[in-house]
């Protein structure tokens, strides 16, 4: 049986993943499919819109997904997986992960049974998106260390650093969650000790996952946003796809368009529909109070260092 490639985008999120996911999924050989930690509370109990526009319950992607990954259990069980997900998923449990002999019996098992539910779901979702390359946006180390425990998935990942202190600063704005349509609900706004350790874990999760994989490529946000189409160029042919030039001319501007996609949770971003400009969010050096610039700037000072942005 075909291997399930998966592209991976890691970090600690506000790193740029959703331009870079939406990028990725105009070209026709990439399928988006969101944030798949998420699925089982917000897609399966919840009901968010799916960034089609559509309910979850209704949308025709997930709903196939859903049927042919787990035919034999009732749809309204499904979202008790989340349970299932958040007892293997902690990053108090990483160590588990990488040394299992240092797991209980218990979370072994428990480990084993939900990767064979993540094997149904990505089959599913890779067969539904014909086979294309699936862009998964997660972002979790722990979701990633998972993936990569499962021989049948192939895994690329895009490690997408961005200066911690513009990903602190990013947490901090205030905006409605357009896919929660019943109420007005805002994204969460963690504080900057929370997203400096964010932040950490996913420069430790790279560190960990990198060997892990079939590919891996650390992509910095800035760079990224400065020269979008080089780097994408860059990052896919290392990864050995071919991308034919033509195929991404769209790129070639300073503005891009979107088409419909299928991805489930994540930034309200997905859901504008006309042309984004692409430039680098520099609010933060302004804008960011001086003791939250200083706080986060000491908390992952020797790596902000190494990645050469102090
Ligand atoms: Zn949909």
């Amino acid at each position: 049986m075909e291997k399930i490639r998966v592209i991976y985008i890691l970090g600690p999120g506000k790193n740029g993943s959703t331009l870079l996911e939406r990028i990725l999924g105009s070209l026709s050989m990439f399928f988006p499919i969101g944030e798949i930690p998420n699925l089982w509370k917000e897609g399966y109990e919840d009901d968010i819109l799916c960034t089609c526009g559509e309910k979850f319950s209704s949308c025709k992607f997930w709903t196939k997904v859903s049927k042919d990954a787990f035919p034999n259990i009732p749809y309204s069980k499904l979202g008790g997986l989340d349970r299932t997900a958040n007892k293997v998923h902690k990053v108090f449990y990483s160590p588990f992960l990488i040394y299992p002999k240092l797991a209980s019996n218990k979370y072994n098992e428990r480990l084993r049974r939900y990767k064979e539910v993540l094997l149904k779901l990505y089959r599913a979702m890779s067969e539904n998106a014909k086979g294309n390359v699936l862009v998964d946006s997660s972002k979790n180390p722990m979701h990633c260390l998972i993936l990569s425990q499962i021989p049948e998935i192939e895994l690329y990942i895009i490690d997408l650093l961005r200066d911690s202190r513009a990903v602190a600063f990013s947490w901090q704005r205030k905006s409605i969650r357009p896919d929660i349509y019943w109420e007005k609900r805002y994204m969460l706004t963690p504080d900057i000790i929370t997203t400096s350790r964010r932040w950490l874990q996913s420069r430790l999760g790279a560190k960990l996952i990198k060997n892990r994989c079939k590919a891996y490529r650390l992509l910095k946000y800035e760079d990224f946003i400065k020269n979008p189409k080089a780097e994408i160029i860059e990052t896919l042919t290392a990864f050995g796809f071919n991308i034919e030039q033509k195929y991404i001319s769209f790129l070639n501007g300073k503005s891009v368009s979107f088409g419909k996609f299928h991805s489930i949770s994540g930034n309200p971003m997905r859901f504008i529909k006309k042309e984004i400009e692409i430039k680098e969010d520099k609010e933060w050096r302004t804008q960011m109070s001086l003791g939250a610039k200083i706080i986060t700037t000491l908390l992952t000072y020797p790596l902000l260092k190494r990645h050469k942005y102090i």
